[in-house]
This record gives structure tokens, C-alpha cells and sequence, in this order.
């Protein structure tokens, strides 16, 4: 009787883990907020309340942070989910940069309820933003798995969201609108004050989470232009910037950047 309950019981878990699955991802490409960002129902509960509540989730409730600085991860497995092992040494590389730059920690999971899967299943790359029961980065195709997509797609997770929605980007950016695509202009929307904390950081053009100039364009010509003339921050390919790293360092309180090292 008792191994009837136990294996009921692992039944039943399982069940209820491909459910949340199954009700987050549906088929083909899931909806994407902003391009790349996938929400988990709670966040689109609070979205549709005042349609720009986002960030009061990932960057107000502080909940939101994987507790302990730890990211627990599992790859995707079998032939559609799972990525081979050049891929996951892609993905490896990537969160150990980010690991040399903040204090957070990507680790194997070990039982945690709470956790990132890493998978390649659906079309594009896109990701999870903050700590979500099954919060997913998928890397599908080529570009999707180099170094500067992968570091974007997992600063996502850890609860950043694009850097031109600043509220205070007017000041710094113009949106072409005539250039943008009609079907992505929701995309390219600001978000207000009272649901974005910039954490006491300027404006971040040289952000891994900026978009290029040309984002979402109908026409090829540009549809983000700085307000003025500016020299981009000298780093290499697929790094993230100064900015970055102090926000992820602030966000999880992270000893100074300048003490790391
Ligand atoms: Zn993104």
C-alpha cells in the first residue's frame, strides 16, 4: 500500500509538472512580449491589469530573484528539447561569464521546484524573465547559439528586460516609428516610471539588452537613433556592458563589482 501511495504520489507530481508545461508552451512559437520574453501566467495577469505592470515583476517585486544567487538549470532532454553536447558547452561558457562578472551561480539542479530549462524544442530564442517554477531558455538555430544571444537570453532570466524601455529613453533614443514594422510596434513600447526601477543606473545604450538600431524594421532603416552622436562602449562581441554588470551585481546585491576578482 505504501509503494501504491509513493508511486501515486510521483505520478501525480509528474503529471502536474507536464501540465505547467503544457499550459505555458501550447504548440508552435508561444506568445512573446517584446520579441523574446516569455511570461508566465502571473505576469500576464499583472500585464493585463494596467497593460505596462511587467517590470513592477521583474524589477520591483524583488521575489522575482532566484533565491540564494542560484540559478538551478536543467538541459532539455531527447531529440527535439535536447541540445547536443557542443551546444550545452555553448551554454556552459556563457554562464560562466556571467558568473565571472556578478556573484550569481548557474548550478545543476538538485530538487529545487523552481527552475531554468534549457532547450532548443521551439522556434527562435527567447526566455523566461526572472525565477518561474519552469522558466525555460530556448536555443534553436545557429545564431540563437552563440555567445551574445545565449548571456541576453539568460540575463532575461534572471529578471532584466530590454534596456530601450526605459522610461526615461525619450531622453536618449528616438523611435522611427514610420520604420518599424506595424506588427512589432508593441514591441518597441516604453514602459512607465512606476513600473521600472533603472536601480539608480543611467540610461545603457552599450546594453546587452539594447537592441540594435535597425530592430523590428519594415524598411531596413534604422528605428532606434540616439539622440546624440555617441562612441560605443569598446568591449568585445557578445559581452555584456559596464552597466549591465553593475545592475545584475545591485539587483542581487552582489558584493561591488571592483571587490570581485
Ligand atoms: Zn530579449
Amino acid at each position: 500500500m505504501k509503494w501504491f501511495l509513493v508511486a501515486l504520489c510521483i505520478i501525480w507530481v509528474n503529471s502536474l509538472d507536464l501540465e505547467d508545461n503544457e499550459d505555458q508552451l501550447g504548440d508552435g512559437l508561444p506568445e512573446l512580449y517584446d520579441g523574446d520574453m516569455l511570461l508566465t501566467p502571473e505576469q500576464k495577469r499583472i500585464l493585463s491589469l494596467d497593460g505596462k505592470d511587467l517590470w513592477r515583476v521583474a524589477h520591483r517585486n524583488f521575489a522575482q530573484r532566484w533565491p540564494n544567487k542560484i540559478v538551478p538549470y536543467v538541459y532539455g532532454a531527447g531529440p527535439i528539447d535536447g541540445l547536443t553536447k557542443d551546444e550545452n558547452k555553448k551554454v556552459r561558457e556563457a554562464m560562466r561569464y556571467i558568473e565571472s562578472k556578478t556573484c550569481v551561480k548557474f548550478r545543476p539542479r538538485q530538487g529545487q521546484r523552481d527552475h531554468l530549462i534549457i532547450m532548443k524544442g521551439r522556434p527562435g530564442c527567447w526566455a523566461n524573465v526572472g525565477r518561474a517554477r519552469f522558466a525555460k531558455v530556448n536555443l534553436n538555430g545557429p545564431w540563437c547559439l552563440t555567445r551574445g544571444p545565449i548571456v541576453h537570453e539568460l540575463v532575461h532570466v534572471l529578471g532584466f528586460g530590454h534596456a530601450h524601455q526605459a522610461p526615461n529613453r525619450d531622453d536618449y533614443i528616438d523611435i522611427k516609428w514610420e520604420n518599424v514594422k506595424d506588427s512589432e510596434k508593441s514591441h518597441l513600447t516604453k514602459l512607465s516610471s512606476k513600473d521600472w526601477t533603472m536601480l539608480s543606473l543611467p540610461y545603457d545604450y552599450d546594453s546587452l539588452m539594447h537592441y540594435r538600431p535597425n530592430a523590428h524594421s519594415a524598411n531596413g532603416k534604422d528605428t532606434i537613433v540616439p539622440k546624440k552622436p555617441r562612441v560605443p562602449e569598446k568591449r568585445g562581441s557578445g559581452t555584456l556592458s559596464e552597466l549591465d554588470i553593475l545592475r545584475i551585481n545591485r539587483y542581487y546585491d552582489c558584493p561591488p563589482v571592483e571587490e570581485k576578482h
